[in-house]
């Protein structure tokens, strides 16, 4: 009805922007948004949230929000019913899949959205197409952490709770920049420092606000984390100071793992890493007499060729001291999106079916099999970054994108842009006309978070509803129903009536989820995974046993890899991360205009000492060039940065994002793109 609406609706909801997952109640009256209130009872951020849960909304009343289907028409797109758009997908989804197999077509699954979307992502995929080709966005940021987890404890999530973090003695922080990456975490830890007698030690390139907070603040050189965490490990068995009878009981592979640091000497630290001998000592001694350490780690580490490597040696570290199992210890990687744990956890992986069950293992593969009625590749499938180089040899033909903006942060995104003209066929689902999107074949309008029901799982493996504030603006509808449809076009004959029915089957099929329902998560309740079948959760993994058979954590050896330096041409060092104001691309906090107010565009950080050199100034145009691309971009002089090391933020306007500089090397196990490896030139352009 056309009825003005007065009454103003409270309904619970939880942030999409970053993994912290910030809960809270959304006023509202009709579609405008009045205010987010917080509630002592929102159990990851009680009464706090930051800017962008605060303010960051608009977006789902932009004008720019997709609200009918849309189909390419040449150059252009046409406006289509819902029924022709989806009849056109089943069809030539169909005809791609019966001419080159079901191995011609990628999914991927988004982080943002549910995860009751995730799963019926990858179900599309496995039942419907027979293929392990699915992914999401975890690829690019936190899966290599995910992999040095299970090397070594064997769940790929956060050891304990958010709230843990503040009985810590210890927290070690290594490429995080928390206090704008997780805003509310940093409340809680800069809390427990001022407090508690909490001791920060800080490893980052960057002096941010945690950095100069810190009781210890090291500048490792570039990609060398790896070097001088090894060197403070193996001080640490030098002077005896291993949890001897932790370590006797408890882990595997001890005597490798110790003759695999030998080589890294505090000299050895020295020359590589640039950390002093007496840093070393100072932090291996902190470490020592700290009652607890916990160690959170985010793209700093991650996006390396040695992420993986580097997330294992600090897992290591850990054991090697005891600090697993603890309230307080243990490790963090602190997840990006507000789902990227979610659709991970719920099988939106080409190597992982729902709960971590490998494709690989027998048992539980026939298992699922069984339930949906098919068959399940044993090998693991494309996953998002690998299957732009699959297309190269005709491999991927189609690709089917949920809400995923793969062309602006992807790596490279001139070569993405080029490989996704080469497909024939895309489908893409979003809030708008992303610029991935652009490429797509059709485009299906995507409802928002608060326009639907489904649940999320932010870093500390927190399981939570969210409620549906408003309809669907427009024809958009929520993903998961969009999936359905598309699924029983293609005769999987689905009958999901709501998301909980969803959630329900989930349980059944994956143990780390056993206990979990609706019933269960109503209003601002939670479960953090792995639940019993009988609801009981874990706020704390590894108090008893490691995630193996033998219930015992393993130490695993590492060498170590350079990364790929400057040079005399490209003699500069460009890092890259996030902002408080902005997130990631920018398609939401550019739409929301008190954050785009704040900060309208990038920049890059140049230290004083090299602007001085290059005279340069605030405001200055410069063009930066890498081996893969060049931008324009305005510069600011901070010494947030220092020497030769430049920053961008990560969020962008098109032609000057950092991602049109990024190359296509990865870490070799998680495939991770190494975008923090980025040698770069920079010259002033006059008069710009
Ligand atoms: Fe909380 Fe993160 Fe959202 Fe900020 S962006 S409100 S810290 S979930």
């Amino acid at each position: 009805s056309k009825m003005r609406e007065t009454r103003i609706r409270k309904t619970k909801t939880v942030c999409t922007y970053c993994g912290v997952g910030c809960s809270f109640e959304m006023w509202t009256v009709g579609r405008k948004i009045l205010k987010v209130q917080p509630k002592p009872e929102s159990p990851a951020n009680g009464i706090s949230t930051c800017v962008k849960g605060k303010f960051g909304w608009d977006f789902v009343n932009s004008p720019d929000r997709l609200t009918e289907p849309l189909i390419r028409d040449g150059d252009r797109f046409r406006m289509a019913s819902w029924d022709e758009a989806l009849d056109l997908i089943a069809s030539r989804l169909r005809e791609i899949k019966e001419k080159y197999g079901p191995d011609a077509i990628e999914f991927i699954a988004s982080s943002k959205g549910t995860n009751e979307e995730a799963y019926l992502v990858q179900k599309l995929a496995r039942q419907v197409f027979g293929t392990n080709n699915v992914d999401n966005s975890s690829r690019f940021c936190q899966a290599p952490a995910t992999t040095g987890l299970w090397r070594t404890v064997g769940y790929g999530g956060d050891a304990g709770s958010i709230s843990d973090l503040y009985v810590s003695d210890l927290i070690l922080a290594v490429g995080t920049n928390t206090a704008e990456s997780h805003p509310v975490i940093a409340t809680r830890i800069k809390r427990a420092h001022k407090l508690n007698g909490q001791k920060i030690i800080v490893a980052d390139l960057r002096m941010h606000e945690m950095a100069r907070r810190a009781d210890v603040f090291i500048h490792p050189r570039p990609g060398t984390d790896l070097v001088w965490i090894n060197a403070v490990a193996k001080y640490i068995v030098d002077q005896g100071w291993q949890a001897r009878e932790f370590i006797e009981k408890r882990v595997n592979f001890y005597d490798e793992y110790v003759k695999s640091l030998e080589p890294f000497t505090l000299e050895f630290a020295e020359k590589v890493s640039g950390v002093s001998a007496d840093d070393i000592r100072k932090i291996a001694t902190m470490i020592h007499e700290a009652k607890s350490m916990a160690v959170i780690w985010a793209m700093g580490v991650t996006q390396h060729q040695a992420g993986s490597d580097t997330s294992t040696a600090l897992s290591n570290l850990l054991l090697l001291t005891g600090n697993y199992g603890r309230p307080g210890t243990g490790g963090y990687p602190l997840r990006g999106h507000n789902n990227v744990q979610g659709a991970s956890d719920f099988g939106a992986m080409s190597a992982y079916l729902p709960g971590y069950q490998s494709v690989s293992d027998e048992k539980a593969r026939k298992k699922i099999e069984e339930y949906w009625k098919c068959q399940i590749p044993d090998k693991p499938g494309y996953d998002n970054n690998t299957c732009l180089e699959a297309i190269n040899s005709d491999r991927i033909r189609a690709m089917y994108v949920v809400g995923e903006e793969l062309v602006e942060t992807g790596s490279d995104s001139e070569y993405i842009r080029k490989q996704l003209e080469k497909l024939d066929f895309l489908v893409v689902e979003d809030m708008f006309l992303s610029e991935t999107a652009k490429y797509a074949d059709v485009v299906l309008p995507a409802a928002a978070s608060v326009e639907k029901e489904g649940t999320f799982v932010n870093t500390e493996r927190r399981i939570q509803r969210i409620y549906r504030v408003m309809e669907p603006l427009g024809n958009s509808r929520p993903d998961w129903q969009i999936i359905q449809d598309v699924a029983n076009r293609l005769g999987a004959g689905w009958n999901y009536r709501h998301p909980s029915e969803i959630m329900q089957e989930v349980s059944k099929i994956a143990p780390i989820f056993a206990g979990v329902s609706y019933e269960r998560l109503e209003g601002f309740g939670s479960l953090q995974w792995p639940v019993s079948d009988g609801g009981k959760d874990t706020p704390l993994l590894y108090t008893d046993r490691f995630n193996f058979p033998d219930g015992k954590a393993r130490f695993y050896p590492l060498k170590y890899s350079p990364p790929l330096t400057v040079d005399q041409e490209f003699d500069l060092h460009l890092n890259n991360g996030r902002i408080l104001e902005h997130f990631h691309e920018g398609n939401e906090t550019y739409r929301s205009p008190g954050l785009k107010e704040k900060v309208p565009g990038t920049f890059v950080e140049v230290s004083p000492e090299l602007a001085a050199e290059r005279g340069l100034k605030d405001g200055d145009l410069v063009r930066i060039t890498s081996k893969w691309g060049s931008i324009k971009v305005r510069v600011l002089v901070t010494d947030r940065v220092s020497g030769k090391e430049l920053y961008m933020p990560m969020n962008s306007g098109g032609d000057s994002a950092v991602n049109n500089l990024t190359s296509r090397l990865m870490d070799p196990t998680a495939h991770t793109p190494a975008y923090k490896e980025l040698p770069v030139k920079m010259e002033k352009i006059e008069g710009g």
